[in-house]
């Protein structure tokens, strides 16, 4: 009896697969077991997501579980199931042969040896070339339809607007939610704040954007209803150009930057969404007949002052030195888990840390507990510098983490090897297939070995490009041990720096070292807790260019709240 897994992938994100659905890759499994002795130990259901990328959790686990030997062979309904990069699949499948796994495809027999590996990597192939007609076929003919003067595809159509036909080519003013959207611009202009005007909203009873979908049945999948307006989808609003009868189409496109690795210094390249500028001529503005204006020009305009307005006097008031050292992310309510959130009081003039339940009326076992902003910095930071002056403690939980990422590292550096013994066979493989074309008797059988050969020599480029991408990976996670290995050894050295440390310097430390603050009522035993680690360190770092001013960082100024 052998220990079987199998392995079921839907092609897109949450999206069940109308040709090959998650069910019928089973069943195609279980009938391939058929009424043999074997057992399914194992299933991984992968969501889905980049075929050509094996950079996917649910396949990480996999890997960890096949390496581990938890199972013999791994079972996939078709090929493509496993990945549709062909360069990709020859490795995975080469370092599943090292931990000693063989790959079985339920639907696509194929024998051993090197006419096996040829006949799979003819399925890979086929899969890759069928992605690459997916994608040409989704862009290129979005990109058609938009530069024909259509709308882009849509599952449905912007608020304050109805689809003109069924071709969904063109907007009608929707005489429902048209009218709001007049109503926000008009209150905007009016003075009200978004808070305000989002309040007002709810009040009316005026149904939110995502409420409308529902009623409609048009809401995607994954959408949440809001049941209460935000500021956010008011401000989105009010910044449409849409509205004013300037829609753009095609006005995003994706372009690669390179940027310096916050730690390393190393320059990395990043992909990145950016708007067109208004003179490409890629740049589709609709006009009025397909896209009508909502709101008259001197509107919009009047609107956008104000928020740019808005925008510059929130963010100088979040410059403030001293101010919220623990904001985004790093207080947490002790009671529920929320972030901590800065609260500013006209009458004392100060910030002060309240639970972000209370701005959503969400039920916190703390209720409106807070504690003034500048007190709790101070602590956290003292407690910070504490910690710097037990050299051991820090040197122990240093060991545990090095250890711990040697560890989490160990399926990168199986698969550096297995690229390494890959490269080696395919380079002797190109050899033999040049020595043959030299040899061949024919001008067909010639041009037939020197395509093999010249084809080994595109996978041996591949993998050799991976295998450098790997190891700079790995140089860095090294380097950057290093890194915190010197912070670590600066003990008192560092502990001068700490104290002389600017408000930007004390985020980054406690950035970090992965400062949590929890915080609970004044009579509660402990009323705070400090926690620590370096375990978070290195991703969120890489992950965010702005560690400074991390995402859900949220500050009210002028808030009268008494929480
Ligand atoms: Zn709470």
């Amino acid at each position: 009896m052998a220990r079987l897994a199998e392995y079921l992938r839907r092609s897109s994100l949450g999206e069940e697969d109308k040709n090959y659905s998650l069910e019928n890759q089973h069943d195609d499994i279980a009938r391939w077991i058929g009424a043999s002795d074997h057992t399914i130990v194992r299933t991984f259901s992968d969501p889905g997501g980049k075929s050509d990328t094996l950079n996917r959790p649910v396949f990480q686990k996999m890997m960890l579980d096949a390496k581990a030997g938890l199972f013999h062979t791994l079972l996939v309904g078709r090929w493509d199931r496993f990945s549709r990069n062909q360069d990709q699949q020859a490795v995975a499948i080469y370092q599943l042969q090292q931990y000693g796994v063989k790959v079985v495809s339920a639907t696509q027999p194929t024998p051993e040896g090197p006419i096996g590996t040829l006949i799979r990597n003819n399925y890979a192939f086929a899969a890759e070339l069928e992605l690459y007609h997916i994608r040409e076929r989704t862009t290129a003919g979005k990109k058609k339809r938009v530069h024909s003067g259509l709308l882009p595809p849509m599952s449905h159509p912007r608020y304050g607007y109805l689809f003109a036909d069924s071709i969904k080519g063109r907007y009608v003013s929707d005489p429902e939610t048209s009218s709001v959207v007049r109503y926000i611009f008009d209150l905007t202009v009016s003075g009200l704040t978004l808070k305000v005007i989002a309040a007002r909203l709810d009040d009316e009873g005026i149904p939110t954007p995502t409420q409308i979908l529902e009623r409609r049945g048009q809401l995607p999948k994954n959408r949440v209803v809001s049941v209460e307006w935000n500021t956010s989808t008011i401000n989105y609003i009010l910044k449409e150009p849409a509205y004013v009868g300037k829609m753009r189409g095609w006005g995003v496109m994706h372009i690669f930057v390179e940027e310096l690795h916050p730690i390393t210094g190393e320059l990395i390249e990043k992909k990145k969404q950016v708007r067109r500028g208004e003179n490409d001529p890629e740049l589709v503005i609709f006009p009025p007949e397909v896209c009508p204006p909502l709101v008259d020009e001197k509107t919009f305009e009047a609107v956008g002052s104000i928020l740019k307005r808005n925008q510059e006097n929130a963010s100088r008031n979040l410059r403030d030195p001293q101010s919220l050292l623990l904001r985004g992310g790093f207080g947490i309510c002790g009671y529920c888990g929320r972030n901590l959130c800065g609260f500013w009081y006209n009458r004392d003039a100060r910030y002060v840390y309240s639970c972000t339940s209370s701005k959503h009326n969400n039920s916190c076992e703390g209720r409106r507990f807070s504690w003034v902003a500048d007190e709790l910095d101070d602590l956290t930071w003292r407690w910070v510098m504490h910690q710097f002056e037990n050299p051991d403690v820090l040197r122990k939980k240093f060991e545990q983490w090095k250890a711990d990422q040697v560890e989490g590292k160990s399926l990168e550096f199986d698969r550096i090897a297995s690229l390494e013994g890959l490269i080696a066979k395919t380079k002797k493989r190109k050899q033999n297939y040049m020595v043959s074309a030299g040899d061949a008797k024919d001008e067909e059988t010639r041009i037939e070995f020197t395509h093999m050969a010249s084809e080994a020599a595109r996978q041996i480029r591949e993998w050799t490009e991976e295998h450098e991408q790997l190891s700079k990976v790995i140089a860095q996670a090294e380097q950057y041990k290093e890194r915190v290995e010197s912070i670590v050894a600066m003990g008192q050295v560092a502990l001068e720096h700490l104290q002389a440390a600017t408000f930007d310097d004390k985020r980054v430390t406690l950035h970090a070292f992965d400062v949590k603050v929890q915080a609970w009522r004044h009579d509660h035993k402990p009323p705070f807790d400090f926690s620590w680690g370096f375990d978070r360190l290195h991703e969120a770092w890489v992950q965010s260019r702005g560690f400074l001013d991390r995402e859900g960082t949220q500050v009210f100024v002028q808030s009268h709240r008494s929480c």
